[in-house]
């Protein structure tokens, strides 16, 4: 029997997961600090109160797959190079270890937004800012993404246009004045199509708007945001996107060595990293993507055929293309996408699918899939 050992089971782990469960000769570990997972856009459905949070999680005790023991235990420490793992609860030996322990969240890198921003990144933030949401009523709300990378590039658009609508659904978006910022050239860089959409839904809307500009603090005393230039900007309500960072885990378990920005180096058509039968996916990885749970799942894909293979003592044919599909929802219950494909050619082509209420039932529809192919 050859033991794989899975890290975390987000997107990426739970996909592994039931890959694998349906290889012969396999037992598999997956591990996972949570009782439960949910979508990272569930966080905009609770945001705006179409949700709550209990009807958002899926228990991982419905996660049953055959040759597959799921364990709730936080890992403490990874050896890469003897694929050995400690967590609360014991240590665990592996033929193949796959780290899928996703991206944490470093507020604190931002001077001031720990005391004073609010933000729709965790679940318990996006609960704070729904129950926040009713004393907004006129000012001026900052929405900024505060460093890239960070997770799912259109989801402080969808807020935005989220957040529009349900100002103007309380009768008070005219008495609010929405700006948004970003430190990238453009809402969508590789894909001016989808870029010119949002641009032109802002402008639509009435969100004025900065990009390539970065918001280094935050003045709790004087509300005010101070750009990396020194120029401030003053604001009744702060909603940032923290600044992403490895989990401190991973970190330390030498694995982000020569990986870029601080994330875990890994081969990019392969997921391999250097360690011998270790392999990053997901968040964590610095595959060049989008962190996204579409890519999480492809690059879990490509990691399963490759473990089969080397079982087999052969190579796999899979190789990772960067490929997937990201909704962006624009309010008035449509939803936009883009076809991503980073790594097939020579450069990124993205198309831009207009908005449609159609495509809100096919990214609701493709959750569906996910959850029962997991979770039944
Ligand atoms: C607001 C928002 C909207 C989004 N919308 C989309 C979308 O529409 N489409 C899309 O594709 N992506 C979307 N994403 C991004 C998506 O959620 C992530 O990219 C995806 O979850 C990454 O998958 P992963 O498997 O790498 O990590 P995760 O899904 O984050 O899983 C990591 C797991 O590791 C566990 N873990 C971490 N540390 C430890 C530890 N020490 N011990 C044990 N367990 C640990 C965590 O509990 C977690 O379950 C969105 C994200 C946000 C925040």
């Amino acid at each position: 029997m050859n033991h794989v050992l899975i890290l975390g089971a987000g997107f990426g782990g739970l996909e592994l997961s039931t890959r694998l469960s349906d290889l012969d000769g396999v037992d598999v570990t997956l591990i996972d600090r949570s009782d439960s997972f949910y979508y990272g856009f569930s966080k905009l459905d609770v945001l705006i109160g179409r949700e709550t949070r209990d009807s958002v999680l899926m228990s991982y005790r419905d996660f049953v797959k055959k040759g597959v023991e799921f364990r709730q235990e936080t890992v403490t420490a990874i050896d890469p190079s003897a694929r050995r793992v400690t967590t609360n609860r014991g240590t665990y030996e592996a033929d193949y270890l796959v780290v899928a322990l996703g991206a944490d969240y470093q507020p604190e890198a931002t001077p001031g937004f720990v005391e004073d921003g609010l933000e729709f990144y965790t679940l318990a933030g996006a609960e704070r800012l729904r129950d926040e949401l009713p004393s907004i009523t006129s000012g001026r709300v900052l929405i900024a993404v505060l460093r890239p990378p960070y997770k799912c590039p259109p989801a402080p658009y969808e807020a935005t246009f989220l957040l529009h609508e349900y100002f103007v659904q309380h009768g008070v978006r005219d008495a609010i004045e929405m700006h948004f910022v970003s430190p990238m050239p453009a809402p969508i860089p590789p894909s001016p199509d989808t870029s010119k959409a949002i641009l032109d839904g802002f402008e639509a809307r009435g969100v004025t708007y900065d990009f390539g500009r970065r918001i280094d603090a935050l003045d709790p005393r004087r509300k005010v945001a101070v750009f990396a230039d020194g120029e401030e900007r003053p604001y009744d309500a702060f909603i940032g996107i923290p600044k992403h960072r490895v989990p401190d885990v991973v970190e330390a378990s030498g694995l982000t060595k020569d990986g870029a920005d601080g994330w875990v180096h890994v081969d990019p058509r392969n997921l391999r990293t250097p360690f011998a039968g270790v392999y990053a996916i997901g968040d964590c990885a610095d595959a060049p993507v989008p962190r996204a749970g579409v890519f999480a799942v492809a690059e879990a894909a490509v990691v399963a055929e490759d473990i089969a293979a080397r079982i087999r003592n052969d190579e796999s044919a899979e190789r990772f293309l960067g490929q997937g599909t990201c909704y962006i929802e624009f309010g008035g219950g449509e939803v936009a996408k883009v076809d991503v494909d980073f790594l097939s050619g020579p450069a990124p082509k993205a198309p831009f699918t207009p908005p449609s209420a159609e495509l809100l039932r096919e990214k609701y529809a493709w959750a569906a899939d996910r959850r029962t192919r997991w979770f039944s």
